[in-house]
């Protein structure tokens, strides 16, 4: 399959034929207990072609998106399952990631300063045209919400970060953020190649 997302190929080639199957290193990060594995298990689960195994400390799902215009997304998603917390490791975990999505859950305050940390990192270690989401999780706990949307969405723009609040618990704009991030990350690329 093609590879997008900069140096994220994992066979190091990309077939013409095949043109229509894009795949892309999808990296997760965020503060233990955000939701980043139930957002990953939520999207796989129930679709198309999910595997799973376990690497060294961190967890690899894939799941293929069929687009609209008949072309296939293949994301191989990295959650750290927990090896964020060991800093020396990032690096090797980012390297060759296209995508990011950095998590934080809309009712903590602290998990939306690590976010922004994570950015910064991604930023100085991730590769340079490493295209990230913003993603705040738990909105069905919106009773509780104590980072606002437009602070979020503040933050992202002036990162370059598409946006988009979700809940694994009730699978609202789990779908979506999927999607509307590869539309989000193939205009990016289409800028950077024109
Ligand atoms: P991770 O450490 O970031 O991978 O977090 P997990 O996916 O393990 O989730 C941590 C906890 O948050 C679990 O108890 C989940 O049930 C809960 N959780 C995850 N997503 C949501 C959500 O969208 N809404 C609510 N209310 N709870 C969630």
């Amino acid at each position: 399959a093609k590879n997008v997302g900069g140096a994220g190929s994992l066979d190091g080639e990309s077939n013409p034929a095949d043109s229509n199957n894009l795949r892309v290193k999808l990296v997760l990060l965020g503060d233990s207990g955000v939701g980043k594995s139930c957002i990953v298990l939520r999207f796989v689960r129930g679709q198309f072609d999910p595997t799973s195994k376990v690497t060294v400390g961190a967890s690899f799902l894939s799941q293929t998106l069929a687009l609209q215009d008949s072309t296939t997304v293949k994301f191989e998603i990295w959650d750290t399952a927990g090896q964020e917390r060991y800093a020396a490791l990032a690096p090797l975990y980012y390297r060759g990631a296209g995508a990011a999505i950095v998590v934080y859950d809309i009712t903590s305050p602290e998990s939306f300063n690590k976010a922004q940390y994570w950015v910064k990192e991604l930023q100085k270690h991730g590769n340079p045209d490493i295209v990230m989401a913003l993603v705040g999780n738990k909105a069905d706990l919106h009773e509780n919400r104590s980072v606002s949307s437009q602070d979020a969405q503040e933050y992202a723009e002036k990162n370059g970060m598409f946006f988009i609040e979700t809940s694994a618990k009730t699978a609202d704009n789990i779908n979506q953020l999927f999607e509307v991030f590869w539309a989000f990350h193939s205009r990016v690329y289409a800028a950077l190649c024109a």
